[in-house]
């Protein structure tokens, strides 16, 4: 950790006439606790780097496939802490350059699809050498985590070596699956609820060889099955939900326990076995499954569940069921905020901790219970996708939320009273009366604006009050930062005197969990991390929507409620990426107010170090966002041109005009749709 000395507060505001523009240096509060510009270069180049470590924490989050160079660029990396690496500065650049993108931009690296997967595999084969456990680790992708080609693709491509397999949740993930070649000893799973026609296409996938197992969600599905079966001759391989008494915990707590969603309760899985039994249908039944919830963030819950889940294997298989698979789900999390702690965000186990704890507790129980140890099947999607991409956005302007001017604010005896008063609280705080002269300053600011309303005061008094009152609390804020016991209010006016920035992109479209469930994502700038960032600054989108903002970023400790950002400028570049942005997102986005799919590259790294963008995929198009919202684009021309008609018709408008607003409105349609 690095000492950072204390600057203390030195005004050359005292004066009568105040220069605004100081104001936003004063109003960074961070350089009061970093260092001032003339004494940053008297300081090791490495301290800066480690401030800046600490600042956005990559190390903790990145898992070692991102990291910062020496010219204080993000690179990407294409395995743990492999040597070879991308400059992501540069890729961009490479991008909006040479590839005439725009952004924002989905970065997809494939190779961090195939570098999680060997992760989860390694992790649970050295488990399974160290406790001799005897059955074998079939991960399954989750094809609800992030349903794109490219994914799936992309881990079926190893498929052979780690026996992966897919796992559907809907007619459509299971149409898609169906059709793609994976190694003839891996699973394709089929869960979620079903009706005859996702269970008659399971029995096509079961037709062209592949080792199909419909998980029961209910009884009645069940039954189906059994009829569609007998009915065309082929029978699937079946798998029972199983409703555990244990639950997870974070976010998703509830996906477990008596009041779940989804699974069988005992007796109906005793139920399930006997319709088996009776259609002689018993010889199918040959995976266990359960899923106490996503992103676990705690592994004692992890324990409970696999204790419980071994012994319904065990009485199952003890009863003569013929059960070859314990299939444990989902719920191996992503340490986001990079805390390793039980936050929601984050999760207090490594994936060899987790697959260790699985290994040992089933293979204890299956020993205590005298049967044999099971298959392990895993359907973690979310660790095997969240690193793979990285979306990048950009700051296009600053949001005033205060009276911010380059004037000067000048005061004299003739200004109303209020002014006044507020000049001289705004003069004469310091570090003893700062809280009481900032509620003072709190009253002003209300009498301010009553003797406003009763007009009692002009537009101009009213200006510079404001002027004086922000000042006064950035004055008040400044103090705070060096007592060592400040209100809690003035964490809040931190936040409230933060920049805000306005970033292209939307947050329903690209990092929809940030909004519905305050999941936290790393948002770090991907250049400039050679210079000490001296803003706080909040994100806020280009949808109209006041909930498009990010106002929470990951920490070590807490979650920070502002964002370290390098100064920026108007017609600065200065991209920001999101990270570990691969799981969910691209598909739970939305199309909020129109807004469309950002353009997406895919980057590969190869042996040599050199990367290659081996894929471009356009973004959406307004043309493409109207019809979505079922406008058919002809006719939104036809329609435009009838009304130009008119207006040619009652003389407004030349005919010559009137091609040219058609052609214009029509050339339109081609646009992107975020800011250009
Ligand atoms: C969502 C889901 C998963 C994926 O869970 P992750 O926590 O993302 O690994 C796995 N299995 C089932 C049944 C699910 O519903």
């Amino acid at each position: 950790m690095i000492t950072i000395p204390s600057q203390n507060a030195s005004r050359d505001g005292d004066s009568v006439g105040i220069v605004i523009a100081r104001v936003s240096r004063i109003l960074h509060p961070l350089s009061t606790r970093i260092l001032r510009q003339s004494e940053i270069t008297t300081v090791m180049q490495d301290e800066t780097l480690q401030f800046i470590q600490q600042v956005y924490g990559v190390e903790n989050w990145s898992t070692g496939y991102f990291d910062i160079n020496s010219k204080g660029h993000i690179i990407v990396r294409p395995g743990k802490d492999d040597p070879r690496y991308v400059d992501l500065k540069e890729l961009v650049d490479h991008l909006l350059t040479e590839r005439k993108l725009q952004l924002p931009l989905v970065i997809r690296f494939p190779q961090l699809l195939t570098a999680q997967l060997r992760r989860l595999s390694n992790a649970y084969q050295s488990a399974i050498k160290e406790y001799e456990f005897q059955g074998l680790h079939y991960p399954v992708f989750p094809m609800k985590v992030n349903p794109r080609r490219e994914v799936v693709e992309e881990f079926l491509r190893d498929s052979s070596r780690c026996r992966v397999g897919l796992e559907c949740g809907s007619k459509a993930e299971l149409y898609a699956a169906v059709a793609q070649e994976q190694a003839s000893d891996s699973l394709m799973l089929c869960n979620g609820f079903k009706d005859e026609a996702f269970i008659e296409t399971a029995l096509l996938a079961v037709r062209a060889g592949k080792r199909v197992t419909i998980i029961v969600e209910k009884l009645n599905e069940l039954k189906t099955v059994i009829r569609l079966a007998q009915k065309n001759g082929v029978a699937p391989w079946i798998g029972l939900r199983a409703k555990l008494y244990s639950r997870g915990s974070g976010k998703w707590a509830s996906s477990g326990g008596e009041a779940a969603k989804f699974g069988l309760t005992t007796s109906e899985l005793l139920q399930c076995v006997r319709l088996l039994k009776e259609a002689k249908l018993d010889g199918q039944l040959k995976l266990l499954h359960f899923h106490i919830g996503s992103q676990i963030t705690d592994i004692k819950r992890v324990k409970n569940a696999m204790k419980e889940a071994a012994r319904v294997y065990s009485k199952l298989r003890q009863m003569g069921c013929g059960i070859e698979f314990l299939d444990i789900g989902g719920g191996l999390g992503v340490d986001y905020d990079g805390s390793q702690t039980r936050f929601e965000s984050s999760v207090n186990y490594t994936v060899q901790e987790f697959a260790n704890d699985v290994v040992y507790v089933i293979k204890a129980v299956c020993d205590d219970e005298n049967v044999p140890h099971p298959h392990l099947v895993t359907e973690s999607g979310r660790f095997m996708t969240a690193y793979h991409t990285v979306f990048i956005t950009s700051i296009r302007d600053e949001i005033e939320t205060f009276a911010e001017d380059e004037a000067e604010v000048t005061v004299d005896e003739d200004d109303p009273q209020v002014i006044t008063e507020l000049k001289d609280l705004c003069d004469s705080i310091n570090g003893k009366n700062y809280a009481e002269y900032y509620h003072d300053a709190l009253e002003h600011k209300d009498e301010l604006h009553t003797q406003f309303n009763l007009g009692l005061i002009s537009l101009e008094d009213r200006a510079k009050g404001e002027v004086l009152f922000w000042e006064t609390c950035a004055r008040a804020l400044d103090e705070s930062e060096d007592d060592a016991f400040p209100d809690e209010e003035f964490q809040n006016l931190k936040k409230i005197l933060a920049q805000k920035y306005l970033c292209n992109f939307s947050l329903f479209r690209s990092a929809p969990d940030s909004w519905a469930i305050h999941q936290l994502f790393p948002i770090v700038p991907i250049h400039r991390l050679n210079e000490i960032p001296r803003d706080y600054a909040t994100l806020v989108d280009v949808t109209c929507d006041s909930d498009g903002k990010i106002d929470r970023f990951v920490d070590l400790k807490d979650v920070k409620e502002t964002l370290e950002l390098h100064n920026w400028k108007d017609g600065e570049d200065y991209y920001l990426g999101i990270f570990l942005t691969g799981a969910y997102q691209e598909v739970m986005g939305s199309h909020h107010n129109l807004f469309g799919n950002p353009n997406e590259a895919q980057v590969v790294i190869d042996n040599d170090g050199r990367y290659h963008v081996t894929k471009l995929v356009a973004g959406s198009r307004i043309s493409d966002m109207v019809q979505f919202a079922r406008y058919e684009k002809s006719q939104l021309v036809e329609s435009f041109r009838k009304q130009l008609q008119a207006r040619v018709e009652s003389g407004h408008l030349t005919q010559d005009e009137l091609q040219q607003l058609v052609a214009t409105y029509e050339a339109g349609a081609a646009r992107g749709t975020y800011l250009e």
